[in-house]
């Protein structure tokens, strides 16, 4: 996604001096990013005008694509009708019916929810709200969080922490303490002999070892995506996600799935964890395709059965959960998503989704048989990722360097194409806007297909 600059006080050249992007470096030689000028559908058009398909979504969260009219005019009328009311002391049409729309959506009892302004303060939302909970309830000593290697949660502090993606952190402190992390859960990983099976069984039981080693009286929650999306799109073991959430039950440890990107249609369901995984968490984050990326909102829903506890606390104080954002509940935001939400039943894009996502997955999988390359494809719904082959034959150190230069060398053959990849150091991953049609699918794969033959005869 990286050009020169152009002439002086272009975009690029402005961008470059002032522009301090995430994950940004501090190196010259990194000299600046694509300037992107408008787009439609699923394309995205630079500043040339050259044609790009959008292969991540935004950054996950594009769901309905560019350009949605009815979206921007819903935003444009409650901008003009009420632009702002503060959430501490008022409320607002289109974030309460936002939140009464939301926990129909939900599964299991999870009617309450607290408005936050992206996905890393959902979290952060979530685990405040579970240290009140804890403390409220008096159970004091709950205070440790489980979570995973290679999960991604946000880049609050607090989120950031119960991020499990080591080169995320290199030089950035963390809170380490009350976190603890389990080991990777992709399947692929196991021993030669070891059957999915047996995977699973010894990543739940790491899970259940380590709420008893800690003390169950001194676990607050797990926390979970449920497809590890930026760690590589990792989908855990079948069953996993059942079993931990029963093993969570048994010792009192709150289950909080983070759906910031699974939720809003990416698997064809409103949310995955039931209607894929089969189980009912406590706490539900999400955010991204709530608004389909187009003005930032996120959510911490929460079940009535942990409500009702705090209703009956017999708390020395009267529980006040004070924590907020002067944008919870936003009202252009909330008109926003519920917009959304009114676009996807009334253009019935979860049946699309699941219509079109087989197709999406087989396109995959053909590249990862076609090309040595590839070490392996996996994903799920319209959530694919491509893992480059690690040359493990060389020491450590080129290791890396290669592991670098598969995503970035297959991003660049692809933009050239028109085509736009997520690299993720030895990663490509998709999450392209759900409106995709299987014509657009299919150019898309093309595209993929001629960047990865150049990326081949470069490597092997
Ligand atoms: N949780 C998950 C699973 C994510 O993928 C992300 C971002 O990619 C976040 C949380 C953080 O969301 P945000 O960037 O909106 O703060």
């Amino acid at each position: 996604m990286k050009i020169a600059p152009q002439s002086e006080k272009s975009i690029s050249d402005l961008d470059h001096r002032h522009f301090l992007h995430l994950w940004g470096t501090f190196q010259d030689e990194n000299t600046g990013y694509t300037v992107i000028k408008h787009s439609k559908g699923i394309y995205l058009y630079d500043e040339n005008g050259k044609k790009f398909i959008d292969g991540p979504g935004g950054m996950w969260c594009v769901n309905l694509g560019y350009g949605k009219q009815e979206l921007a005019s819903a935003i444009a009328d409650q901008c003009m009708k009420l632009s702002y009311s503060s959430p501490w002391f008022s409320t607002t049409e289109p974030a309460t019916l936002l939140a009464k729309k939301l926990s129909s959506l939900t599964p299991g009892d999870l009617n309450t929810v607290f408005f936050t302004t992206c996905g890393s303060t959902a979290i952060d939302s979530a685990v405040r709200f579970v240290q009140f909970y804890f403390n409220s309830i008096g159970k004091y000593n709950k205070k440790m969080f489980i979570a995973r290697e290679k999960g991604y949660h946000g880049s609050t502090m607090m989120a950031a922490s119960l991020s499990g993606k080591e080169r995320d952190k290199t030089l950035l402190d963390t809170i380490e303490k009350n976190v603890t992390f389990l080991s990777d859960v992709n399947p692929s990983l196991r021993e030669k002999n070891q059957s999915i099976e047996e995977w699973c069984h010894l990543k739940v039981s790491e899970l259940e070892n380590t709420i008893k080693d800690l003390g169950p009286d001194k676990v607050a929650a797990f926390v979970a995506e449920p497809i590890l999306a930026s760690g590589g799109v990792i989908i855990p073991p079948e069953g996993y996600h059942k079993k931990t959430w029963e093993i969570c039950k048994k010792y009192e440890v709150l289950y909080i799935s983070d759906e910031v990107v699974t939720a809003f249609g990416r698997l064809g369901h409103w949310f995955a964890s039931e209607k894929v995984f089969g189980f009912t968490p406590d706490i539900i984050t999400c955010a991204k395709g709530i608004t389909s990326g187009y003005i930032p909102m996120g959510a911490t829903i929460i079940s009535d059965t942990l409500i009702s506890r705090l209703k009956h606390s017999n708390a020395e104080y009267e529980p006040i959960f004070s924590n907020g954002y002067t944008y919870s509940g936003h009202p252009i935001a909330a008109a926003a998503a519920l917009k959304t939400i009114d676009i996807m039943e009334k253009e019935h894009v979860l049946p699309h989704v699941q219509k079109v996502s087989p197709y999406f997955q087989k396109k995959m999988t053909e590249l990862g048989e076609k090309y040595e390359v590839i070490q392996e494809t996996r994903g799920l719904g319209l959530l694919g990722c491509l893992e480059g082959q690690s040359n493990a034959h060389l020491e450590n150190k080129k290791q890396l360097k290669f592991d670098y230069e598969f995503g970035n060398l297959v991003d660049k053959a692809a933009e050239s194409r028109g085509l736009l990849v997520r690299p993720i150091i030895n990663l490509c991953v998709f999450s392209p806007p759900l409106i995709i049609q299987k014509t657009e699918i299919k150019e898309m794969f093309g595209i993929l297909d001629a960047a990865l033959d150049e990326v081949q005869r470069l490597n092997f």
